[in-house]
């Protein structure tokens, strides 16, 4: 892309930062959208320093990752009510040299999940990190019985405190009736894309199996569950909408469905992973 004084620079921060596909997905969405904008990687452990290069050069987005979710709040002037009750923001926009954050996973959580009925299913959420919490909120909302998996189990208890559910160890899933499968683990995700969460779990033709992880877009949990009929969602679309979202929070330049589909093909043929490990 052309980038001139007119460029509008906005950031990514996190750490590592070498997976991400943020830039690829904000600045195809940028030419698309015509907004003279580019999304730069931002990558260090020094959140402070980070946060007083965002002030100083009136940085208008900063799209936040691992391991800044929650540490970036004590950063910020005003927090969305979301962002309240997870405690974690992957959005930070300055308006006015105002810090405002906001997380846009739960928008993207909503998508990928929208033709799924939640209400009152059981819902197994594997992991109990930054992504996890986003996911406790939106089932909570939807009135979801939760169960929480996590290698850490302390971690999950706190989640469960926070948004209802009981913690369960893996081994004991065979023994309850799931309806919906989730993975916020970071298991499965390039380059370690023959792991599963589950590697010895048999799903069923009911079961709906929803895997945060977009790189690849189809990990071998979701190769697992297709193999026995069980619906499937990758992170994909959830990772495009929480992108789209933050462009919106930003710009006020909303999307459509058929935006949403062409960024994917853009994705899908542009993503290095893709030749190699998609269906
Ligand atoms: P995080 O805060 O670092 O949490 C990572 C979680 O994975 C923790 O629960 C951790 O368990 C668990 N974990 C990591 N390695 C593990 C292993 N080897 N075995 C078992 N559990 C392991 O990360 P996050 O932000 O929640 O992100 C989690 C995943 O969601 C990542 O793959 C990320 O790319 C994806 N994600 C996708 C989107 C999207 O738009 N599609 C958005 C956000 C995140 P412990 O608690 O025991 O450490």
């Amino acid at each position: 892309m052309n980038i001139t004084q007119n460029t509008k620079l906005n950031f990514i921060i996190g750490h590592p930062l070498v997976h991400s596909q943020s830039p690829t997905l904000h600045d195809a969405a940028y030419q698309l959208l015509g907004i003279d904008a580019v999304l730069l990687v931002q990558s260090q452990t020094s959140l402070l320093q980070l946060m007083q290069t965002i002030k100083t050069l009136s940085i208008g987005l900063t799209a936040v990752t691992l391991p800044f979710k929650e540490k970036v709040l004590q950063y910020v002037d005003e927090s969305s009510p979301e962002v309240k009750r997870i405690r974690a923001a992957n959005t930070v926009v300055q308006r006015d040299h105002r810090l405002c954050a906001y997380n846009t996973d739960v928008d993207g959580i909503a998508y990928a999940l929208r033709h799924i009925h939640v209400a009152g299913k059981t819902v197994v959420v594997m992991g109990a990190g930054g992504a996890a919490r986003a996911m406790g909120y939106f089932l909570q909302q939807q009135h979801a019985n939760i169960y929480w998996v996590n290698r850490t189990p302390e971690k999950a208890r706190k989640l469960a405190s926070e948004f209802g559910g009981l913690v369960i160890h893996d081994q004991a899933l065979k023994s309850i009736s799931i309806d919906i499968i989730i993975n916020a683990t970071s298991v499965g995700m390039h380059p370690n894309i023959f792991e599963s969460p589950l590697p010895n779990y048999t799903f069923h033709a009911r079961q709906v199996v929803f895997d945060m992880v977009y790189n690849p877009v189809i990990t071998q949990l979701l190769k697992q569950a297709q193999q026995c009929q069980a619906q499937i969602i990758s992170g994909l679309d959830m990772f495009i909408v929480q992108g789209l979202k933050q462009i919106e929070l930003l710009t006020g330049k909303t999307y459509t469905q058929a935006f949403i589909d062409q960024l994917k093909r853009i994705l899908m043929s542009t993503l290095s992973f893709r030749k190699d490990y998609t269906k």
